[in-house]
């Protein structure tokens, strides 16, 4: 039964053809991966009021842009809080609708 199964390269040959190489050239891992934790839900906000406009300001970028929950972390039902914050606070000339890059 074993014979069958055996290739028709010989074991050495097989290894001249794959040359030892080190699995991971680069150490054992390229980045650490950190649990994203949703601010709002950190905090224990349970409702994101459009009057505390330091912290939803927080989720804007400097231009003005709403951040992503890619790149914040936020859980779904807070991120549709915050956004809805921004616009109020927009409206309100709270926070700004964009501004200029430098
Ligand atoms: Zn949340």
């Amino acid at each position: 039964m074993s014979e069958e199964i055996k290739t028709n390269v010989a074991p050495a040959a097989a290894a001249a053809a794959r040359p030892e190489r080190p699995a991971r050239p680069f150490g054992k891992k390229r980045f650490e991966s950190r649990r994203k934790v949703c601010k709002v839900c950190a905090e224990k906000i349970d409702n994101v009021d459009y009057k505390n406009f330091q912290f939803v300001k927080s989720f804007t970028m400097e231009s003005g842009k709403i951040l992503s929950r890619r790149i914040t972390g936020t859980c779904a039902k807070h991120q549709r809080q915050i956004t809805k914050a921004i616009k109020r606070d927009r409206n309100l000339a709270i926070l700004p609708y964009s501004l200029p890059k430098k």
